[in-house]
């Protein structure tokens, strides 16, 4: 209980991009309970998550210290070999004994074959600091931008259409805005269960009278609060989301004042939408034509109206266009740049805005400045103390000028053929877990087990660290300080409640001791102090963004939103309010015309596979499913389907089934959820005996180049 806590530290959830602030209650050095705290994102308000999720940092899996892989083991991912087994597979070493093997490793592949050989996954579940560093070190340390982390697998797409359209990726507008929208239109979004804390803002809106649209193949909880739910068929977001602009055009309901001073290219977009009238589209995404038009009409004549969405738009081949038509529909209906309007993607991790925020993709150095543009690069070779770069670059400390290969593409490289000069051979990953993330498992499996090095960072041994070469016992979120910026561009900070276990070190200090190993002269010493001076060097290279945001101003207020341009500016959390951050300060429409899904189900794959999440598990289940109260709630792996889907095949809740895809099979059991669609199955992807995505389809959108993880065909077998 609360009165027997020998002491509170105040921190931010490490779940979800919400970002709730919170409080551990320490009692002997372990955490007994957590508690909400006032945050701007939470008001003292938590989900399960949030307040059951934190004895993982204790669980007796933890690393504790470096391992080694022993001679002659292979890389055997098929093996199923578990954790409990690690002493089959790895030997304990020293600090010193690893490092120099991790570093040494990944140094000589870079001289025999050059920087484009190694590549580095980063993460949004670690601190911006850490996501600043660890993209310095494959910048300046590796030589390439072949940088990037899980952002490639949640918003990349929406983010290649915002920066496209609006000329920034964030938000528009913070969650807690919708209590100023009439209108809140969610799609491809499951927030009751992935946002938890961001969904009783809505639905407490909702109450007040707003009226909630909830767009979505899968009918989830928010529906219950929904004015009008539009359950479209799976793939057909880009026919359903024009009919809905068809309809604003037609009906002459065009914010035409607010499109002539701040939009570009509407006659494009009028021309590309006038093909897809409710009436021609409603056969094909299975909405009637009069809901599309009244839900039309709502959203432009609502006072304000506000889009959320998840990965349900993002993971396409055709992502980036399901967000193009929703940045079109609030242009022309004027719903943006004003209080409850906009567009708000939800982040998933708790730091995936941050980290794509210091440069931990590959196209773009610290606050999005191209690594392809000359003046960018060279204001980066000057910060970074590098040479310049002489006329047409390439020579030794010079920024490489092309942007690196992403999440998938470097697993492809990874399986290259030894003539490709762009072949990945080796592999430094902190704290993402690919060999349960990326799509199409056996595939990144046998790209990450061919690798020559490969060095993992993690609090455990995950699916992704049973294939490395050297394993680097990290720091869990409550070991260490460090700031996270939330979906609403909050940046916040966590504070250090508890010591490491065993040797586990600061994922800061590990990036360090590498990257001292490989020939940079880094000091950023002190476990707080060196922390503090990371984000003062980021503060620098982000000037723009979060230039008012002192390290002292962070501790004092633990969240402030950025843009945020000196000390006494409040941040501001509504943004394009007169101008948009483009070229020329005005919006950019671009017109989407369809296109199919990838693979489409057929005689012998009859079925749509739609992956996700699930209230109580968090990504790859490695911290939530080693979280006693969270694993007790859900403590096995499910695939849901219709409850006529079941009667027709003759199936019961409850059976032991196997699905199947044309790249692999799982076991797992049937829930019964009315929700789910006919002819689709729900799966979440947080289960290692049943990992969802060795079913799914690595086919990318062609400009965020994120994977399909929300449509491939599959079977189902009774067992
Ligand atoms: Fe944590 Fe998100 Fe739940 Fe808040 S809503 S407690 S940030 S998981």
């Amino acid at each position: 209980g609360s009165q027997a806590v020998d002491r509170r530290v105040d921190s931010v959830c490490p779940f979800c991009g919400v970002g709730c602030l919170i409080t551990y209650q320490i009692r002997e050095e372990k955490i007994v309970s957590v508690q909400g705290r006032d945050g701007p994102a939470n008001h003292g308000r938590l989900c399960v998550k949030g307040r059951f999720g934190f004895d993982y940092a204790h669980h007796p899996e933890r690393l504790t210290r470096p391992l080694i892989r022993k001679p002659g083991v292979p890389k055997d991912w098929q093996g199923q070999t578990r954790p409990a087994h690690w002493r089959e597979l790895f030997r304990e070493a020293s600090w010193d004994e690893a490092l120099d093997l991790a570093a040494g490793q990944l140094a000589a592949l870079r001289e025999r074959h050059g920087p484009k050989a190694l590549a580095g996954f980063g993460s949004a579940k670690g601190s911006n600091e850490e996501a600043y560093l660890f993209q310095k070190l494959v910048r300046t340390g590796f030589g390439s931008n072949n940088v990037d982390h899980c952002t490639r697998l949640c918003h990349a797409s929406s983010v290649a259409a915002l920066l496209e359209g609006v000329g920034s990726g964030a938000v528009s507008n913070p969650v807690h805005d919708v209590e100023h929208a009439e209108l809140i239109f969610v799609i491809g979004a499951n927030p009751t269960a992935n946002h938890p804390v961001a969904a009783t803002w809505m639905k407490n809106a909702a109450r007040r009278g707003s009226k909630i649209v909830l767009a979505d193949p899968r009918v989830t909880d928010i529906g219950r609060h929904a004015w009008r739910t539009l359950q479209f068929r799976a793939d057909t977001d880009v026919a359903m989301l024009n009919a809905l602009i068809h309809t604003v055009i037609e009906e002459d309901l065009v914010d035409m004042a607010f499109v002539r001073a701040r939009v570009d290219n509407f006659d494009a977009l009028k021309a590309n939408a006038a093909g897809y009238s409710p009436e021609a589209v409603a056969p094909v995404c299975g909405i009637p034509a009069q809901t599309l038009r009244e839900v039309a009409r709502a959203f432009a004549r609502a006072r304000s109206a506000m889009i959320l969405w998840g990965m349900g738009v993002s993971q396409h081949v055709h992502g980036t266009d399901n967000a193009r038509c929703l940045i079109a529909l609030c242009a022309i209906t004027g719903q943006i740049g004003k209080p409850g309007s906009g567009l708000h993607p939800l982040r998933g991790q708790n730091n995936v805005q941050g980290a794509s925020d210091a440069g931990l993709i590959p196209m773009m150095f610290p606050n999005y400045q191209r690594v392809d543009d000359p003046e960018a690069r060279a204001w980066f070779e000057n910060f970074w103390g590098l040479h310049p770069a002489p006329a047409g670059g390439g020579r030794p400390g010079a920024l490489d000028a092309t942007p690196g290969y992403t999440v998938v593409e470097i697993m492809h490289k990874a399986l290259a053929p030894e003539s490709d000069p762009h072949k990945v051979r080796g592999m430094y990953i902190m704290g993402e877990n690919p060999a349960m993330s990326d799509p199409d498992l056996n595939h990144a499996r046998h790209a990450l087990a061919s690798l020559e090095h490969l060095v993992v960072q993690d609090i455990f041994l995950t699916e992704t660290a049973w294939l490395a070469d050297v394993v680097l016992p990290a720091s869990a979120w409550p070991e260490k300080t460090g700031t996270a910026s939330n979906t609403d561009r909050m940046v916040q900070l966590g504070r250090r409640a508890l010591n490491a276990p065993g040797d586990a070190r600061p994922d800061l200090w590990i990036i360090q001791q590498i990257a001292q190993r490989m020939g940079l002269d880094w000091r950023y010493e002190g476990e707080e102090s060196g922390v503090a001076a990371v984000y003062e060097e980021m503060r620098q290279a982000m000037h723009a963004s979060i230039g008012g945001i002192s390290w002292e101003r962070l501790v004092r207020a633990s969240s402030v939103t950025y843009p945020c341009h000196s000390a006494d500016d409040p941040g501001q959390p509504i943004v394009f309010t007169e101008r948009f951050p483009t070229p020329t300060g005005r919006l950019k429409l671009v017109p989407a015309q369809t296109i199919p899904a990838a693979e489409q189900p057929d005689a012998e794959y009859p079925l749509v596979l739609i992956t996700g999440r699930q209230l109580e598990h968090w990504h790859t289940g490695s911290m939530t499913r080693r979280s006693s109260v969270l694993d007790a709630i859900e403590p096995m792996a499910t695939a849901s389907v219709h409850g006529d889907e079941l009667r027709c095949r003759g199936l019961q809740p409850g059976a032991l089934v196997r699905i199947r895809s044309r790249r692999g099979g799982v076991q797992l059991r049937l829930r019964r959820d009315d929700g789910t669609p006919h002819g689709t199955v729900f799966m979440p992807f947080a289960y290692g005996e049943a990992a969802a995505n060795l079913l799914t389809h690595a086919a990318l959108d062609p400009f965020g180049k994120i994977p399909e993880f929300k449509y491939c065909a599959v079977a189902i077998e009774q067992l």
